[in-house]
């Protein structure tokens, strides 16, 4: 299996470089150059085996330079009972007669960013012994919150790499911010940013591509890569489980052998909808990809116009994780349509000097055969949470809330029955006053924590572990820096000035 650029299809490499560098030299994502492909033969054989072999077998499809051993050492080391609280590593909850919830956020920090960066840096270190010889990986995160608290956990005291992560000061919740001022490790550091998550984004991306930067820690045996969904290695443990949650529907009797079923997703930089695109194309029996926005609505349009425009204002929501307006891994999907390096590349271009760019129509039927695009404002969220609570008797977070509000408004347009899964992606106790805000409107809480613990009593909800501690713990992280000084943070930080 070779892997390509998206911007210059002449660049080849293994899955081992693809994922030890993160991007394309020339700013591209790397993309296989062929899907592996299921036959339903092959979908039953893999109902009975567990998530983690179910994992291997995916994997080894798409990362045929890592022994079945290596494989299986990485799996093992991610999926196992200590980091994954129940028995079921994607526990699937049944909402209503069509709706059903793979809860993904039963992880160490509480998030789906977990399903990823709990395997990731196995992925990582196994493929810079492969080809890195002997240099460190100094890992860049720019997040809007949960990636950057998924990263710390995953890769602290993993030995060969070191740790930086830039969050929007103001943009991610109490609870988000606690967990990753009071991160533990030897080999991490977390700094806010003042700006948004796009200014932080571009910043990080900026600093990777920094001529000089990159010849600093060449000078001290380093080298940079990507825990950010543009690297590969964090989209390929999100196509497992799209195969296994429809094993899981399978053996469940939830849905006859080859019976097609929708996807919901809510999305912000398009990785975990791009995992299930990834997964139909495999052969997995999907139908509708329903892509769910808050008002950050920028893919709402998109699928519905073909026109790709961030040219609006960015805005903070009860669902911070999707407050995103440059959807990094749309670029991938795009390739996937046009199957050509010189168009994405020219629209990538676009984006960047216009703010705007616009497909082909045959492009956009091709999107819309296989994309459907909503989108919730604040109070449709709020609704949806309160409602689903009382009538489904299932608490949703905010942003499983925005999938779960643009399903019903996907049915009531289309009255399209297919039995739909709907990615839910976070824990309802990292979003607690947003939780509450919905639940009993007006009334306030006096901290993160009175609210973590009036959720509690208004729902019954279990308090993870890794939530309830938190208050306890002590905030090694508070520093502050302009968007300008992202640079210098960085080489201090690395000791390169
Ligand atoms: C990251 C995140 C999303 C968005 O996922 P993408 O892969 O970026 O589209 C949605 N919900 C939560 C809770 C997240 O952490």
């Amino acid at each position: 299996m070779e892997y390509i650029s998206t911007r210059d299809n002449s660049v080849r490499v293994k899955a081992a470089t693809a994922i030890a560098q993160g991007i394309s030299a020339e700013g591209g994502l790397f993309v296989p150059v062929e899907l592996p492909k299921y036959t339903l033969e092959d979908l039953v054989n893999m109902k009975d085996l567990s998530y983690a072999n179910r994992a291997v077998k995916v994997l080894s499809g798409f990362l045929d330079d890592f022994t079945q051993q290596e494989l299986e050492s990485c799996v093992n080391a991610a999926y196992n009972k200590k980091a994954f609280a129940p028995d079921e590593v994607t526990p699937i909850n049944k909402i209503d007669e069509t709706a059903y919830s793979l809860e993904l956020w039963h992880g160490p920090t509480c998030a789906f960013k977990d399903m990823a960066l709990q395997l990731l840096p196995h992925l990582l270190t196994t493929s810079m012994k492969k080809v890195l010889d002997g240099k460190e990986v100094v890992i860049l995160v720019a997040t809007s919150g949960d990636t950057g608290k998924a990263a710390l956990e995953g890769f602290k005291d993993v030995d060969g790499t070191r740790i930086i992560v830039f969050y929007p000061d103001g943009g991610v919740s109490p609870v988000q911010f606690k967990q990753m001022a009071t991160q533990e490790g030897r080999n991490v550091a977390v700094f806010g940013v003042e700006g948004n998550f796009d200014d932080t984004q571009t910043g990080v991306k900026k600093i990777f591509t920094n001529a000089e930067i990159i010849e600093e820690l060449a000078e001290k045996n380093l080298v940079f890569s990507s825990a950010n969904s543009i690297n590969w290695g964090r989209l390929v443990p999100q196509i497992v489980y799209y195969v296994s949650s429809y094993c899981d529907m399978m053996k469940n009797g939830e849905i006859e052998q080859g019976e097609k079923i929708n996807v919901c997703v809510p999305t912000g930089n398009f990785g975990n909808i791009l995992a299930a695109y990834y997964a139909k194309q495999m052969g997995v029996p999907i139908d509708k990809l329903i892509c769910a926005s808050n008002i950050n609505n920028v893919l709402t349009d998109f699928i519905n116009t073909g026109e790709y425009d961030r040219r609006r204002d960015f805005k903070l929501t009860s669902s911070p994780s999707m407050d995103i307006l440059i959807s990094s891994n749309l670029e991938r999907l795009l390739f996937e349509l046009y199957g050509d390096d010189s168009v994405v590349s020219e629209l990538m271009a676009q984006l960047v000097n216009d703010g705007v760019y616009k497909v082909s129509d045959e492009v956009l039927n091709k999107l819309q055969s296989n994309f459907y695009g909503g989108y919730l404002d604040e109070d449709e969220t709020a609704e949806v949470i309160r409602d689903t609570f009382k009538n489904n008797d299932y608490l949703c977070d905010t942003h499983t809330a925005v999938a779960v509000g643009v399903y019903r408004k996907y049915l009531k347009e289309t009255n399209d029955k297919t039995k739909t899964i709907i990615a839910s992606t976070a824990n309802p106790y990292k979003f607690a006053g947003s939780m509450l805000e919905a639940l009993e409107p007006g009334v306030k809480q006096a901290d993160a924590f009175a609210e973590v613990n009036r959720l509690h009593e208004i729902t019954g909800l279990e308090i993870p572990e890794q939530i309830a501690e938190l208050d306890k713990k002590e905030e090694r992280f508070k520093e502050v820096c302009k968007i300008d000084e992202m640079k210098q943070v960085v080489q201090r930080q690395l000791g390169i000035v």
